[in-house]
């Protein structure tokens, strides 16, 4: 029978009703999702070779035994590490698995069994070793092309089955995929992309010339299938932006008086990069289209500021101001700040939170709606249904990551397009922020004020944790402050809760010279400020918390910290903390402790913390070892419907797709050329036509 593109994949021949459901289960429903279905390496039988002849660097495929299985946790979580001794006749190497999901695994391998592992070679302290390779039980070569596709199994279809099937479609098609080219032909000769059909053979069907390039995820057909994964993003992402411009905003009047007192009674000058971040926001929200910016700023680079200046030249043109943070110490400490540096200019500000009372609730209500509010600030209680506004002009959020879209979208309807500003101190990687925020502008604060000196970083093992104590006293009588974070995992609050009281109480009778008090997320609003302000105030000289204080909160005087089972923590979480320090100008220390046995991946990272101060280094080499996951979840960050993309190898084409996708919407913003009927439709199946006012 000929197949068409839409037709289950049931009726290819050989796979039928059993292994339909079984590739329905992978999203594997239709022919096409089948031809979509790519090959996750390649196999280049010339480049078989014994272990003993390995050279670094190099893409190799080699039969080999096994000779040891073992594995071990990877910190509390379920995930593993496995270590896989392999052994030919000229010697022995070891595959490395990091983070597996679940014990297992690889246990399906006898020891003693043939396998076939393919991958790069690598050099991890001064051992040549395979990490993330592709392994798999060595079967009698079924395929026998010089270059063979490898694809992941799907239980117990081998990779040689679902080659087969994919071939039999290739037969059978129809017309081979034809009409399944959806770009418009100026693009692929622009960009250098070969056609959708071509790619699909090249990609199941190698051909050998191409077989180091395929290996690489460099292939013509790799390059055309990963445009296409970014491109559908982006161009989704340049639509909307389109349509926000099409949007009626509120022109707002230049900085006037107000901003420059406010500038006159700061202790400092502003940094180039906050000039330049301010400069950016105010001509952006002087235009008569609603602003959406991102400013992005490394923790301590004074975004505050950046955002207290927009809301501002905001007031002085006489709308009303709203920022959103995200915990109630944050917000409130924000609060502090508005009020000392708006209320002499003669401006309003207010504070709502959950802990707000019910009468004070209801003032700022009628505040609000009576314009006496000039400058609203608190944690998402300003969601609220009853918190409306007489003029809205400008609304903040701090610290990005932790909202979602939805109550992104919730702040912005409480006015009629009012400005809007996000601030986030993860430094998120400028590939995944291009994506991620791919309607947003971005200011980047890329400077840090001056008279700070970088934090010094140690990484101990928890024997020396006497002499981090003993180092940290040292600060204190040298009158200064300090933290000491432990790590609240989900999965065990409640034991590692009573770890972190415990440890509490253990430090107060062992330094009864010292003022400690513990701040944890259990703690009554109330509580949680009092602590906080008497640590602010200098009547505490430890704080021991969890890690609440995470976010933004400032003691300059607080110059080290001390961060437990430092292995439990993201390196961008890490890092967060880490920057509560290092905020006045005393040297500012920061000492991981990790539990004795550290795992080889939780060394390579903790090296990093010990390297670099920069968070955007760091977040680069999270989104390496994690995948975006550590930054947002995959879903929010449109990030799941990729084939083949990724975003820290294809960083390049990623900037060409997001180009090429706002190019064809400068060219045509409503998509209406014939040439590109085909990219509306595909936009207007995948997001429907209410996300896309602009097109539809
Ligand atoms: P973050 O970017 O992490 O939100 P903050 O806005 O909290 O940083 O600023 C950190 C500290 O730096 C605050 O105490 C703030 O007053 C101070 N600060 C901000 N801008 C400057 C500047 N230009 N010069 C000196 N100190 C500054
Ligand atoms: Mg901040």
């Amino acid at each position: 029978m000929s197949l068409e593109l839409a037709t289950n994949v049931q009726y290819i021949k050989g796979v039928g009703p059993k292994l339909g459901i079984l590739l329905g289960k992978r999203d594997i429903s239709t022919v096409s999702d089948l031809l979509n279905y790519f090959p996750r390496a390649y196999e280049d039988r010339r480049a078989a070779r014994n272990i003993a002849s390995l050279k670094a660097l190099e893409v190799v495929s080699l039969k080999a035994h096994i000779l040891k299985i073992s594995s071990i946790p990877m910190g509390r979580s379920q995930r593993r590490m496995y270590d896989i001794a392999l052994k030919d006749s000229s010697g022995t190497i070891h595959c490395k698995f990091f983070r597996v999901p679940y014990k297992g695994y690889f246990e399906r391998f006898p020891e003693g069994s043939l396998v076939r592992v393919s991958g790069k070679v690598i050099v991890y302290r001064g051992r040549l070793e395979f990490h993330h390779p592709d392994l798999r039980e060595y079967e009698d070569e079924e395929i026998s092309d010089i270059v063979t596709p490898i694809y992941a199994e799907i239980e117990n279809l081998s990779s040689a089955k679902i080659h087969r099937f994919i071939k039999t479609v290739f037969e059978n098609l129809s017309v081979v995929a034809k009409g399944h080219e959806k770009f418009p032909a100026w693009m692929l000769e622009k960009y250098q992309l070969i056609s959708r059909d071509e790619a699909l053979k090249k990609l199941h069907f190698p051909e050998p010339d191409e077989s180091s390039q395929l290996a690489d995820f460099k292939s013509p057909g790799h390059r055309r299938i990963i445009f296409e994964d970014f491109f559908w993003l982006e161009l989704y992402l340049a639509a909307k932006k389109a349509g926000l411009e099409k949007e009626q905003g509120i022109a707002m009047g230049p900085a006037g008086d107000m901003t420059k007192k406010l500038l006159a009674s700061l202790p400092f000058q502003l940094t180039g990069a906050q000039k330049k971040a301010c400069r950016e926001v105010h001509e952006n929200m002087r235009r008569p289209t609603p602003m959406n910016r991102l400013v992005q700023g490394d923790v301590g680079s004074g975004k505050t500021l950046v955002a207290f200046l927009a809301a501002l030249q905001v007031m002085e043109s006489g709308y009303q101001c709203c920022m959103m943070a995200p915990t109630e110490i944050l917000a409130e400490q924000h609060f502090k700040q508005a009020q000392k540096l708006l209320e002499p200019l003669g401006l309003r500000v207010g504070l709502l939170t959950g802990k707000t009372k019910a009468a004070e609730r209801n003032q700022i209500f009628q505040d609000l709606q009576e314009g006496q509010i000039h400058f609203l600030l608190g944690t998402h209680a300003v969601i609220e249904d009853r918190v409306e506004f007489v003029k809205l002009g400008l609304v903040i959020i701090d610290e990005q990551h932790r909202f979602g879209v939805e109550q992104r979208g919730r702040l912005k309807n409480k006015g009629e397009s009012p400005h809007f500003l996000v601030m986030t101190a993860t430094p998120i990687p400028r590939t995944l922020a291009m994506t991620v925020y791919g309607d947003l502008e971005v200011s980047v604060i890329d400077e840090m004020p001056p008279g700070r000196t970088p934090i010094q970083t140690r990484v101990v093992s928890e024997t020396k944790r006497p002499q981090a104590m003993l180092f940290m006293e040292d600060q204190i009588k040298k009158g200064h402050q300090a933290y000491i974070v432990y790590p609240l995992v989900e999965e065990s609050e409640k034991m590692d809760l009573k770890n972190a009281v415990d440890e509490y109480e253990k430090l107060k009778l062992a330094s009864p010279h010292l003022r400690i008090g513990l701040l944890h997320g259990r703690m009554k609003a109330a509580e949680k400020e009092e602590i906080m302000e008497e640590f602010r105030a200098h009547r505490l000289d430890v704080l021991m918390s969890t890690t609440v204080i995470e976010v933004g909160v400032d003691v300059p005087n607080a110059n080290i910290m001390i961060i437990e089972h430092a292995e439990r923590f993201g390196l961008s979480q890490l890092h967060q903390l880490r920057g509560r320090v290092g905020r006045g100008v005393a040297k500012s220390y920061c000492i991981l402790i990790h539990s004795h046995a550290l795992s080889e991946e939780g060394r390579l990272r903790t090296q990093m913390m010990e390297q670099t101060t920069d968070g955007f280094k760091i977040a680069e080499f999270d989104l390496e070892m994690r995948g975006p996951g550590e930054f947002m979840g995959t879903r929010q960050s449109g990030l799941a419907g990729f084939h083949m993309a990724n975003l820290v190898r294809d960083a390049k084409i990623l900037e060409e797709a997001r180009s090429a996708a706002f190019e064809v919407i400068h060219r045509d913003p409503s998509l209406k050329d014939p040439e590109n009927l085909a990219l509306r439709n595909e936009l207007l199946r995948a997001h429907g036509p209410a996300e896309l006012a602009s097109i539809a």
